[in-house]
């Protein structure tokens, strides 16, 4: 079968991180078999992933960058098959000015699409999260541990997810981005940035696979109507 350069993998949900639904339900070399590229966190939301060229990395709790086993356990991952499309170079632009940028180059704000860059940043602030244990407790208690780094100047590569307004709860509306040093001594989940000189590439999805942790009987049993998904997921993300 000829890798689908069209569909976005996601395993699990944000949603079922807010109650703390943290068990490792995915097996990295699973999620690899559904792309080349991705971003993810492990079970207990064990720092933060990035897959790049099929090399997938994670930045722990202590900013260290590890190289990932293919029996690592994800709760939440999203992964695809690259096929980048250049869509401009930007010099010393600042984040909120490259959004514009952004969206006034992409077709539409309704389907989702990954933004690949890479370049120098500066002031990049990124965050990843302690491994937590059982009983897990809930996405805003675990996420209040986590840990922030901020460089100055750093080339590296930034990978963004963009999925639309009404896939708000099943994923981030908006980009969820995480970011890798070319020197691989810092990243994490994107808090912020100051200015970005670099290369912007771009691939659109028409299809999104959503992938449910149906034998984790926690998740199968929970109860969501209880839960504030949305306003949680925004305090925490
Ligand atoms: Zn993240």
């Amino acid at each position: 079968m000829a890798d689908n350069k069209t569909t976005l993998y996601q395993h699990g949900t944000l949603a079922l991180l807010v109650p703390g639904l943290l068990d490792g339900t995915l097996k990295m070399a699973d999620l690899l078999a559904h792309g080349d590229t991705g971003i993810g966190t492990g079970e207990g939301l064990d720092g933060e992933l990035i897959i790049l060229d099929g090399t997938p990395y994670q930045i722990d709790s202590n900013g260290r960058v590890n190289l990932v086993s293919a029996n690592f356990m994800m709760p939440f991952a999203n992964s695809h098959f690259a096929d980048y499309t250049p869509l401009m170079h930007v010099d010393q632009i600042t984040r909120p000015t490259l959004q514009r940028r952004i969206t006034s180059k992409v077709a539409s704000a309704n389907t989702f699409y990954s933004l690949k860059i890479t370049g120098t940043f500066t002031n990049m602030e990124t965050r990843a999260v302690p491994k937590s244990g059982q009983p897990y407790q809930s996405l805003a208690k675990t996420a209040a541990n986590q840990s922030h780094f901020i460089r100055e100047t750093v080339t590296g590569t930034l990978l963004s997810y963009y999925s639309p307004q009404v896939f708000d709860g099943a994923a981030v509306a908006g980009f969820h981005s995480h970011f890798l040093a070319d020197d691989h001594d810092f990243g994490g989940h994107i808090l912020g940035f100051d200015q970005v000189t670099g290369d912007v590439s771009f691939q659109q999805f028409d299809t999104l696979e959503q992938h449910l942790p149906t034998t984790n009987t926690a998740y199968m049993g929970h109860d969501f109507t209880q839960d504030d998904i949305l306003g949680d997921i925004h305090q925490a993300e």
